[in-house]
């Protein structure tokens, strides 16, 4: 027996409403309303309860409504929300700790520029590669997501993302990423020696006009179904970046903030990237996002501003998620219950035979759905029915892949080891019902 009946009557009642009055502009996950929430537990308009496996898509690092964050917020509101133009001392501060955040190795991003949603970031930073380069090509991955605008669009390799939507940006070049479970080479990755990372060589001898300004990335792919490279392979990237001349953009609109048990992901292989894209959790909740140049790019150039980007509410949220992350040790949180989740989900994929990868890195990971260990063929609608039973059942959970094949597994970071352990036992049980 299910734990709740979903939808509950209040959430079907808003759910026809959205359905009536926002038609085909959601994302249609589970049906259930959400109406408040705090830490890692989500409420919704029933009063029915669940453990958060999806931060609202990795955005809530610190935890639904952080007593610390909502003050930090309500505090800034009641004093000044809206500038623009002229800069404030919440500006100046989280620019500043910005730029301070950077690890040793990315001590060259030195210029923060303050934006509000991850897509106005990827597109800030192509601009920049553009204009600083001279020249207009671009290239990206297969499985790549950056952003819904056009230009971020345009660099997308995610399945269906640019379907029907006419011509896209010229210039734009693609690459195979690391999709290991299901390389495209039919590869292991243990004896391939990156082999698609030397393919890069030959997208720009077949693909490009001699005019690439810069490769962008995410360290690992989010929307196109939680795909983690294996060890070196971005460095891999980067240092053949280096020998081409190509400016090295790393999006981290989602693995940034401690998602991945460090501040920033690019930080596990000691990167430096010529231009950092931030988004998400960075305000945890409160739209914010930002872009890291380095010195000498933006200078003297100008046209780069943004309405709300720097606006003192989400600066000054930013900063409390600073703090929070710092004080409550949210990096070691999400290193060890993390640890624990990925080798739950792992004994999962031993257990069943619809089980085919689970993979992670700190609190993101992915469980890919299959129809048979045989074919490995993706059964997005097993999953799907699998997220409905599992929200059923007392946890929320989100789903990515091509075919909606992988469930999204990204708790906030303030998740306890008694919570991880619930909710693990809350899919197992799920998956035992089958
Ligand atoms: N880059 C990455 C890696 C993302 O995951 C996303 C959002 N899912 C974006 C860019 C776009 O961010 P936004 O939706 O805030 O525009």
């Amino acid at each position: 027996m299910p734990k709740y009946n979903i939808p509950g009557p209040k959430s079907a009642e808003f759910l026809q409403m959205s359905e009536e009055f926002e038609k085909g502009c959601t994302s249609g996950q589970s049906p259930i309303i959400w109406d408040s929430a705090e830490g890692c537990v989500v409420r919704d308009v029933d009063g029915n309860e669940y453990i958060d496996w999806t931060s609202g898509v990795l955005v809530t690092n610190v935890g639904h409504c952080h007593p610390r964050h909502v003050k930090a917020i309500q505090d800034q509101v009641a004093k000044l929300m809206c500038p623009y133009d002229y800069r404030t001392p919440e500006r100046s501060l989280l620019a500043k700790r910005l730029v301070e955040s950077m690890p040793a190795s990315a001590k060259n991003l030195d210029s923060a520029f303050l934006l509000t949603t991850g897509s106005e970031a990827t597109e800030a930073a192509m601009r920049v590669a553009k204009r600083h380069t001279g020249r207009h090509e671009m290239i990206s991955f297969w499985g790549g997501f950056h952003g819904r605008t056009w230009g971020a669009m345009s660099l997308a390799g995610k399945q269906g993302t640019k379907k029907q939507w006419g011509p896209l940006m010229p210039g734009t070049l693609y690459s195979p990423y690391p999709y290991c479970y299901r390389c495209p080479f039919g590869m292991t990755c243990d004896t391939c020696d990156f082999f698609c990372a030397s393919w890069l060589d030959n997208i720009v001898a077949t693909e490009s006009i001699g005019d690439v300004a810069a490769l962008i990335l995410e360290p690992y792919q989010g929307g196109a179904g939680f795909i983690f490279p294996p060890k070196g392979w971005l460095t891999r990237v980067q240092e053949w970046c280096q020998s081409e001349g190509i400016l090295f953009i790393v999006d981290e609109v989602q693995a940034s903030f401690g998602r991945t048990g460090k501040l920033y992901c690019f930080e596990h292989e000691n990167l430096t990237p010529n231009m950092l894209c931030l988004g998400k959790g960075i305000g945890s909740g409160i739209p914010t996002a930002a872009t890291m140049f380095e010195s000498g790019m933006l200078e003297g150039v100008g046209e780069m501003s943004s309405t709300s980007g720097g606006n003192p509410v989400s600066c000054a949220a930013a900063l409390a998620v600073f703090d929070i992350i710092e004080e409550e040790k949210l990096l070691e949180n999400a290193q060890t219950v993390g640890a624990y989740m990925l080798g739950r989900l792992q004994g999962m994929v031993e257990k069943f035979e619809v089980c085919g990868d689970a993979r992670g890195m700190g609190l993101v990971m992915g469980l890919e759905f299959i129809t048979d260990k045989q074919s490995k063929e993706p059964a997005g609608d097993l999953c799907k029915h699998l997220c409905d039973s599992l929200v059923a059942n007392g946890v929320v959970c989100g789903r990515v892949g091509w075919t909606g094949q992988v469930m999204r597994i990204a708790p906030p970071l303030v998740i306890t080891m008694e919570q991880a352990e619930q909710s693990c036992d809350a899919l197992e049980m799920t998956l035992g019902e089958l």
